[in-house]
């Protein structure tokens, strides 16, 4: 198949649905996490879940970028944006995201702070070139997939000497966050968190390359099947999943060849590597401290790092407790437990990250109407 309207075809969908019901063993049943909140709205979109048996589960993952930034760095944006010199470019979805302060980047705007929406890394570095008399900070946040364009801006700016320019840097990891998941006791000890395997991140994994998920098939014994984002990749991504289950198999297999490789993007991945290293740990929010998790910019880059340019402080507050994200980022509840869920949290009036980015499984639910989801994916049902 060669264009997209091929793997959005229905009668196809249908056949893959027909193959994966006459495939699944009926005494058994199958939970598989999505980590993506691209898949988890394409998932929603196609109605993916109304296709499948009642006993295959899928598991929202933590795979949005914004819905996982902590409370206290969303603080920390405000607070910069609020100096009076400070230009601060960031990404739409995280304008909206609420801190701790009852305050957003969108109402430090309209409180009269230099707040820009970005569409790239590249127009951040372009204010700053053209505001020479003002400190422009890039906000970076995201996964594997933009922190090479983040890379490329800090070498540019590095290469043309300006002097008005930094970047926040809230980049992680998507391994790290895997791992996390898989040694959480929700998983290990507790059986709360069933996970018989994983839909690998398409985007991401075109960076990274499918053999970093090696280590999770072969460690933990989890099965990863790296799917793109069209609802045919999904089902077909399941099935796979559905025969290495029922083959007792725990390998990476890649659905996702028109993009990704074994071995992914080397010379992105060389980039990333000239700019960034290692944080010893990283507060994810849901996750909690997740240990070489972020990344943060290397020393040969120092001028343009706004952490060390600004003395940001990233705060420790107390999530609102009646917000059920960080479960939700876990996958241990659904948005549909959370009782703020369509009544006081909305994508008009969001009070958690995962209603505001459109990533979020919160987002995903109300957008596409599920609203009667079961609570958390039952074991063995
Ligand atoms: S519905 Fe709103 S308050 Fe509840 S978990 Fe989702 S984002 Fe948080």
């Amino acid at each position: 198949m060669k264009y997209v309207d091929e793997f959005r075809d229905g009668q196809r969908a249908r056949q893959l649905a027909g193959a994966i019901a006459e495939e699944v063993e009926e005494e058994r049943s199958y939970h598989f996490m999505e980590f993506c909140g691209g898949h988890t709205h394409a998932i929603f979109r196609y109605g993916v879940p109304d296709l499948l048996p009642e006993n295959v589960h899928m598991v929202h993952g933590p795979g949005c970028p914004v819905c996982v930034l902590p409370m206290g760095r969303v603080d920390a944006a405000i607070d910069l944006a609020r100096r009076p010199e400070v230009i601060l470019c960031t990404y739409g979805d995280l304008l909206r995201v609420p801190g701790s302060r009852k305050s957003s980047l969108l109402q430090a705007r309209a409180a009269g702070a230099d707040v820009r929406m970005i569409y790239s890394a590249a127009d951040s570095l372009q204010i700053a070139r053209d505001n020479p008399d003002r400190e422009v900070v890039f906000f970076a946040i995201g996964f594997e997939t933009t922190t090479p364009p983040t890379a490329v801006v800090l070498k540019q700016a590095h290469a043309e000497g300006i002097e008005n320019f930094s970047v926040a840097c809230n980049h992680v990891l998507t391994p790290a966050a895997i791992t996390h998941i898989l040694e959480s006791p929700e998983v290990r000890e507790l059986g709360t968190l069933p996970l018989d395997g994983f839909i690998g991140p398409s985007h991401v994994s075109t960076v990274i390359g499918s053999a970093p998920y090696e280590f999770f098939a072969e460690e933990y014994e989890k099965p990863v099947v790296i799917g793109g984002f069209e609802p045919l990749d999904v089902l077909q991504a399941i099935r796979m999943l559905v025969r290495q289950v029922n083959a007792g198999r725990a390998e990476v297999e890649n659905e996702f060849t028109r993009a990704v490789t074994r071995a992914g993007n080397r010379k992105a991945q060389a980039l990333v590597a000239d700019v960034f290293e290692l944080r010893k740990q990283f507060e994810w929010r849901g996750l909690g401290t997740v240990p070489y998790s972020g990344l943060r910019i290397k020393e040969a880059y120092a001028a343009f790092d706004a952490e060390r340019r600004f003395a940001v402080e990233v705060g420790r507050p107390r999530e609102n407790q009646a917000c059920l994200c960080p479960s939700v980022l876990r996958g241990v509840a659904k948005p549909t437990d959370c009782t703020l869920y369509g009544t006081t949290c909305t994508p008009d009036n969001p009070i958690g990250s995962c209603m505001v980015s459109s990533e979020g499984a919160c987002a995903a639910y109300y957008a596409y109407g599920r609203t009667r989801e079961p609570a958390v994916a039952p074991v063995d049902a």
